[in-house]
Parts: structure tokens; C-alpha cells; sequence
């Protein structure tokens, strides 16, 4: 437990996906002046150096962030992720999803950050501090349905545990189903891999104890929720037959903003070409509870 460190993934292709997505969602919370609250269960450390060892052993980026460096795009949302992550790139930094939110959110809105992990919580309160933000040392799952539902009302949680042990699938539909009683009006954010099982594991998987069985699994348990909407957006750098580990990611989106499909849609036909490792990247968006 608790062997996965976000640094060696920074700024990779699933990280750019997340963060364009959490982009677009505080965008929209942000176009009513009324505060709102933001929750991260899984903070990581704020803000990750692409030059340190770790960054450099993977080079997980150069296949991510590094490929969009020249982009230049109409489109504004896209426009805005760029710039923000380039004012960091000039540092050899990539900013993680707390930062994100450190950068977007005003100061009527608050920021709760949750990190379970003792030298990533140590580096996140190091990295990021502000009034309205309070960090906590604690299990994003328990720490979230403790603080549900915030004062304020409106509001997005980003739900991205690092799927390290077979038993997160479950505890994030468990924890989302509690929540979303708790807290029906949230939009909950939950960003999953996909990833392609080794060969030489493939015959002992059952499609239930795979990585992508359980993927697949916890996206059937959401969708049969009595949700008032639930979107998916999925990103394939390469066909699952071509990769090697992880190929694309995806979030599932609940309560989703009006209009965030189309919004997302002219983003990703921008950016998915660029980070696209061969002729058969592509992206998805689909509504997997279409709202009544
Ligand atoms: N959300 C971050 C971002 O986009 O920049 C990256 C988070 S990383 C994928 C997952 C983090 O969750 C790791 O820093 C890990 O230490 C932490 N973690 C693992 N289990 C946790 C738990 N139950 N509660 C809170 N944090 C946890």
C-alpha cells in the first residue's frame, strides 16, 4: 500500500485529460457569482517537477503535456488549459489538480484537499496555501462523506485514486453512492485508466480481477444509479491492440454541467490528434444516464 507516487506520471496524457476536464467544470461553476466548493480525495503533491528523478526515469510527459507545447488553438477552454500549464513548463513544472483549482477558484470559493499519504501531504501543504484552502491528512473516501454536504451548496468533487489495490473500484462507487445522497447537486468527477492487462497475466485474469474487468465493473455499478445524469469521456491514445500498460483514460462525470459534452468535444478534437501515439487514438463522449 501506498507505493504509487504521482511524480512519475506527471503530466502524462492522463493527467491532461483530468485537468482539461476539471478545467472545463470549474469554468462552469465559475460562470454564477455564488462561492462554491471544490473537493479533492486525492490530492497528490500540488505541483510536480518534470526534471526530478522521478519524472525523468518514466518520461510518462514527453507522451502528454510535452506534445501540446506548440499547439496553438481557437478553441478558449483549451486555450486557457495551455496557458496555464505552459506558465509552469517554463520551470520544467507540470501543476497537479489542486493547483489547478488553486489558480481557478476566487476567493469566496472554497478548496478542501485531502491526501492520505505523509510525504505527499508534507509536500502538497508546502506547495500550495491560500485562505479559502484547507488541507487535510486523511482517507480522501472517509474525509469526503464526513464533509458532505459542504455549506455551499454548488459545487465538484475530483475523485482520482491511484487504483492501486483491486478494492478502490469498489470503495469509489460505494463512497460516490453515499455521497450523492448526502450531497445530490455535487458534480463528481472520477477519473479511471485504461490499461492494457500484461500478456503473460491474461490467461489467470478473470474479467472481474483485471484492471480493465474492474474498470469496467465499477462504470456498470455507477451506471445503474439513480443519477441525474452521468457522463463519460473517454481518451485513447492508441487501440488497446497496439498499447503496452496504459493507453487512455477516462472520467465519469456526475451531475454534469449543461453543455460540457459539446464543450468538451471541441477540445478534444483539437487535442486529442496531438497527443495521439498512432492512427488509432481517438476520443469518446457518451451519456451513460442521459438526464429526464
Ligand atoms: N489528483 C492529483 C492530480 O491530478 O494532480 C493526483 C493524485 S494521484 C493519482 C493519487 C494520490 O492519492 C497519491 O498522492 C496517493 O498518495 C493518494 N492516496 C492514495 N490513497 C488515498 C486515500 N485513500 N485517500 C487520500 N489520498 C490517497
Amino acid at each position: 500500500m501506498f507505493s504509487y507516487r504521482h511524480s512519475f506520471h506527471a503530466g502524462n496524457h492522463g493527467d491532461v485529460l483530468k485537468h482539461l476536464c476539471q478545467l472545463i467544470i470549474l469554468s462552469k461553476l465559475k460562470e454564477k457569482d455564488k462561492p462554491f466548493t471544490y473537493f479533492d480525495t486525492h490530492s497528490g503533491a500540488g505541483v510536480y517537477h518534470l526534471d526530478s528523478t522521478e519524472s525523468l526515469k518514466t518520461r510518462e510527459f514527453q507522451s502528454g503535456i510535452a506534445k501540446l507545447t506548440d499547439v496553438s488553438t481557437n478553441n478558449e477552454l483549451l486555450a486557457q488549459y495551455l496557458k496555464m500549464v505552459m506558465g509552469y513548463s517554463k520551470f520544467n513544472q507540470y501543476p497537479g489538480s489542486p493547483e489547478i483549482a488553486h489558480n481557478l477558484l476566487r476567493a469566496q470559493d472554497d478548496i478542501v484537499l485531502m491526501e492520505w499519504h505523509n510525504n505527499e501531504y508534507e509536500n502538497l501543504k508546502s506547495n500550495i496555501n491560500g485562505r479559502n484552502i484547507s488541507i487535510h491528512h486523511r482517507d480522501g473516501f472517509e474525509g469526503l462523506l464526513a464533509m458532505t454536504p459542504p455549506k455551499m451548496k454548488r459545487g465538484m468533487v475530483l475523485i482520482d485514486p491511484p487504483y492501486e489495490l483491486a478494492t478502490e473500484y469498489k470503495q469509489v462507487v460505494e463512497t460516490v453512492v453515499k455521497a450523492y445522497k448526502k450531497w445530490s447537486t455535487g458534480i463528481y468527477a472520477i477519473w479511471y485508466p485504461l490499461i492494457k492487462d500484461r500478456k503473460e497475466n491474461a490467461e489467470q485474469f478473470t474479467s472481474a480481477s483485471s484492471k480493465q474487468g474492474q474498470s469496467q465493473a465499477m462504470l456498470q455499478a455507477l451506471s445503474r444509479q439513480d443519477f441525474k445524469n452521468l457522463l463519460q469521456v473517454e481518451l485513447r491514445v492508441t487501440s488497446e491492440e497496439q498499447a503496452e500498460g496504459m493507453y487512455g483514460s477516462g472520467l465519469l462525470i456526475i451531475n454534469a454541467p449543461w453543455q460540457l459534452d459539446t464543450q468538451l468535444a471541441s477540445a478534444l478534437k483539437e487535442m486529442a490528434p496531438q497527443l495521439a501515439s498512432d492512427a488509432k487514438g481517438s476520443f469518446a463522449i457518451n451519456w451513460l444516464i442521459e438526464e429526464k
